[in-house]
């Protein structure tokens, strides 16, 4: 390991943080070379309404088909993008690849895009996302930025003043990963939030710990009284999926509804004629 000599200058290298070291430097090198050829792909999640389970849109997130390493996990690209000052390339075509392909699906579907708390602080951040809707034409009320809480220890006033801008096109806000942060309540009525996301390790705990789904309860209460909607994230079984939906939650995603997928169409055209058979009364056996 490393160890510090004298006044701590030097730092002494094992082959092993050498090794490690390279590693790195070489994946950098290859997401930069990714990016400039546009190969990160973008995989969509369905969204579904808790009470009748229409999907109202997808979260878009980012994959990387790495040609030696196989699929590389965002929890290993996303860190090296902000890392490395890549994660604004990286933000950008994400945003423009998921807005883009919004507009092939039904009006009344959002897409939700993650945008690493780096960026929320820079001033191009909301001139950015203009830019994108513009070009692509999708209307603002259809994307969703998802926000970490993370950033705002660091100068709130300037990341609150982004997002009202964003919201005062019509582009929703969702607070991603509730409760994982340092201060979340705190954030919950000072942030211009149209959304909150309960994070995957309190639904994991649904059913089986009944101070967690007493927190659940309450965060989906606490919200509802500050017009705040809620979703669910990592929702696996039908057990979470009742309690949930029996405290008031309003969207649901997880692997119980859907993977993320590259090509949603399939889908989309499920859900679609899910809907008109609910409109025609007719449930699924009776139209089989
Ligand atoms: P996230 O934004 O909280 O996204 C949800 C993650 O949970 C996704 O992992 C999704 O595949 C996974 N997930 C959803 N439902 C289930 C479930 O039922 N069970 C399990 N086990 N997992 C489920 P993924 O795609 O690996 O992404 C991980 C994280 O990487 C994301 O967490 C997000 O923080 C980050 N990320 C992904 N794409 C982007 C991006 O374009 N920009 C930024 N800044 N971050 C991204
Ligand atoms: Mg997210
Ligand atoms: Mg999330
Ligand atoms: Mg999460």
């Amino acid at each position: 390991e490393a160890k510090a000599k004298g006044t701590g200058q030097f730092v002494e290298f094992t082959p092993e943080m050498q090794a490690a070291q390279d590693e790195r430097f070489l994946l950098q090198r290859e997401l930069e070379v990714a990016l400039e050829t546009q190969a990160l792909e973008v995989a969509f999640q369905p969204l579904v309404r808790s009470s009748n389970r229409q999907v109202m849109g997808f979260e878009a997130l980012a994959r990387w088909p790495h040609p030696r390493l196989g699929a590389v996990s965002p929890g290993v690209f996303i860190p090296l993008a902000e890392s490395t000052g890549l994660i604004g390339q990286l933000t950008e075509q994400m945003l423009f690849k998921a807005c883009s392909a919004a507009l092939h699906w039904p009006n009344h579907m959002i897409v939700a895009v993650n945008i690493s708390p780096v960026l929320l602080r820079s001033e191009e951040f909301v001139q950015n996302i203009v830019k994108v809707l513009e070009q692509t034409g999708l209307a603002a009320q259809r994307l969703e930025v998802e926000i970490t809480e993370g950033v705002f220890v660091y100068d709130t006033e300037r990341v609150v003043g982004h997002l009202k801008a964003l919201r005062a096109l019509g582009v929703q806000v969702a607070m991603d990963d509730f409760g994982t942060g340092y201060s979340s309540l705190n954030y919950l009525t000072r942030l211009p939030i149209s959304k909150l996301k309960i994070d995957k390790s309190f639904v994991d705990r649904i059913g089986e710990d009944s101070a967690n789904d007493a927190v659940v309860s309450c965060v989906v209460g606490l919200a509802k009284t500050l017009g705040i909607a809620t979703t669910a994230e990592g929702v696996e079984t039908e057990a979470q999926a009742t309690l949930l939906r029996g405290v008031g939650c309003d969207y649901f995603q997880g692997y119980l509804f859907g993977r993320p997928t590259i090509d949603p169409t399939a889908t989309i055209i499920a859900s679609r004629n899910n809907l008109a058979r609910v409109e025609s009364g007719l449930t699924d056996e009776q139209k089989a």
